[in-house]
């Protein structure tokens, strides 16, 4: 049983904010007066092994940077919207290239930009410190913070509901 309120089953795209759900909303601010940005390990792993099990993802962030792009395309994201103004027309035009329906889509975002897109679809994933507005309208809000495991906790519900997450065989003791 999940501690998610969805059918997780149904699941078949998961789609990403960057700022403040893969990143912290506190980073450290370079000289150039530009915030950079933190990455999760944990989060990669279950990024990459949910490209690998066939989930789409996508990301579609307002943020740019040679970084970002890099850091997914290790990871084998495909779709990743950068420099993104209208969110919503993004996500529309990506779920209908892979036929997607709505309740087929999670949506994780933190703030205001993301509202829209959170509205469009199945689950909407809040991070644990989510702007309130984003609070109120998400069906699950993570315990985890933006960029300390919200991609992570998601994916590995999503992947177990649907027994593709990997499980250690080794007995304990
Ligand atoms: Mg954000």
């Amino acid at each position: 049983m999940s501690k998610i309120d969805y059918d997780l089953r149904k699941i078949r795209g998961v789609v990403f904010d960057v700022d403040g759900v893969l990143s912290p909303t506190v980073v450290p601010l370079g000289d150039d007066g530009v915030p950079r940005r933190m990455a999760n390990v944990r989060d990669g792993y279950a990024i990459k092994l949910a490209v690998k099990k066939g989930l789409e993802i996508a990301i579609i962030s307002g943020g740019e940077g040679d970084g970002l792009a890099e850091r997914f395309r290790i990871l084998g994201v495909k779709d990743v919207y950068l420099k993104a103004g209208m969110k919503k027309e993004l996500l529309e035009e990506w779920m209908n290239r892979h036929g997607l329906k709505a309740d087929q889509v999670a949506y994780v975002g933190d703030d205001v930009p993301d509202r829209d897109c959170m509205e469009s679809v199945g689950l909407s994933v809040s991070p644990a410190d989510g702007a309130a507005d984003v609070m109120m309208i998400a069906r699950y809000i993570s315990p985890c913070k933006g960029g300390y495991g919200v991609a992570r906790d998601l994916i590995e519900e999503i992947l177990k509901a649907q027994s593709l997450w990997p499980v250690t065989d080794v007995a304990c003791g």
